[in-house]
């Protein structure tokens, strides 16, 4: 089984995130030129940080997910060289070789290892998610909701957690749609619903039922097995849902955030194809439901991994190597463009 191969990762100061940043920072091992940056520059937001000061240009197409990032880069910057990088604060990434396009350095939240750009830790770890019913503003403060939501887990202890697969989201995805139908068929073993989003018109963006109302991610420790699916790109879901110590099922494994790569199938969450229809998945489910103690080693690990390796101090440390690692390999000077504005961070 892949936990007798599994050496836990024991270090501190986010290394067990280390691979990440050599994997996505080598296409540029030869260095960074002007014209490598010219090209990353229409696909995002561009920052510099000049004497240990952030700045960045005037626009900014997603404010709230600008802010979310720039409260990392405001507490990083002090510490750094002088650097300049483009941010993409879209859903989704910029530079896919698969499709021909020539390598450029563009941060973005999340990729598939068809992509050049870099990850960086999403917005969202702070502020800028997406804003539902129960977040008005937006998720966000990952260090209030690791509190929140393992607190929910102390309530919601193993013994008492309902033996049911639980998912809530909006339909940002069809791969969601065989544990929606799988839900309507088998109700005593998945609750699956969706619910609206801002793209919702009719019951038809909803699989032909009505919306549900939303589950804030505390109540979803009431349930044993929780369902992790992408959407556009990677979904914020995944880490919020290994604090409930609940079983994790992740249901494909192309997108990326820069944490993922730690965490590891059968070790810490239970990997399902995509492709996987709802008898298949109804037998995965069935198989944790008479191996108990397997299912909740599992959780727990997952739950410990997350809980260690993925603090708010991790993810400010990810920022600050990946931007040291960055700043070496830039070829050409930096100057301050006099476009910029300061950026000031409140503390
Ligand atoms: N969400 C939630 N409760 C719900 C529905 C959604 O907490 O009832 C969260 C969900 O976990 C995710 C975000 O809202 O982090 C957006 O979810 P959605 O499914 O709409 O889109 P996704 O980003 O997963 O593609």
């Amino acid at each position: 089984m892949a936990i007798n191969k599994y050496i836990p990762c024991e270090k501190t100061n986010c290394s067990c995130h280390k691979a990440v940043i050599e994997h996505d920072l080598n296409p540029y091992q030869d260095g960074i030129t002007k014209e490598l940056f010219t090209l990353a520059r229409s696909k995002g937001t561009k920052y510099q940080i000049i004497k240990g000061e952030l700045y960045r240009e005037k626009e900014c197409h997603f404010p709230a997910r600008c802010a979310g990032v720039e409260h990392y880069l405001g507490a990083v910057a002090p510490k750094l060289p002088n650097l300049e990088f483009i941010v993409n604060t879209r859903d989704w990434p910029q530079v896919n070789h698969a499709w021909g396009n020539r390598k450029a350095p563009v941060f973005s939240f999340s990729k598939t290892n068809d992509y050049y750009d870099i990850m960086y830790p999403a917005w969202s770890f702070w502020e800028g998610g997406p804003a539902i019913s129960l977040y008005p503003t937006g998720i966000g403060r990952w260090d209030k909701h690791r509190v929140s939501i393992s607190s929910a887990a102390d309530k919601w202890t193993w013994d008492k957690k309902e033996e049911i697969a639980f998912f809530r989201g909006s339909r940002t995805n069809e791969e969601r749609d065989a544990l929606i139908l799988l839900s309507r068929s088998d109700p005593d073993l998945v609750d699956a619903k969706y619910t609206k989003n801002q793209a919702w018109k009719s019951d038809a963006d909803t699989l032909y039922a009505p919306p549900a109302s939303e589950v804030s991610f505390e109540e979803h420790c009431k349930y044993k097995y929780l369902f992790n699916y992408r959407g556009v790109a990677a979904s914020f879901r995944f880490k919020h849902l290994f604090l409930c110590k609940s079983l994790v099922f992740h249901v494909g494994n192309s997108w990326l955030e820069f944490f993922y790569p730690s965490l590891r199938p059968w070790v810490h969450y239970v990997p399902i194809s995509p492709t996987a229809k709802a008898d298949e998945i109804k037998k995965y489910i069935e198989f944790f439901k008479e191996n108990d103690s397997l299912a909740k080693e599992i959780a727990d690990r997952g739950f410990q991994h997350i809980w260690d390796h993925l603090t708010d101090k991790d993810v400010k440390c990810y920022w600050r190597k990946l931007l040291k690692k960055y700043a070496l390999l830039i070829k050409y000077d930096v100057n301050k463009d006099k476009d910029l504005i300061r950026i000031d961070i409140k503390k």
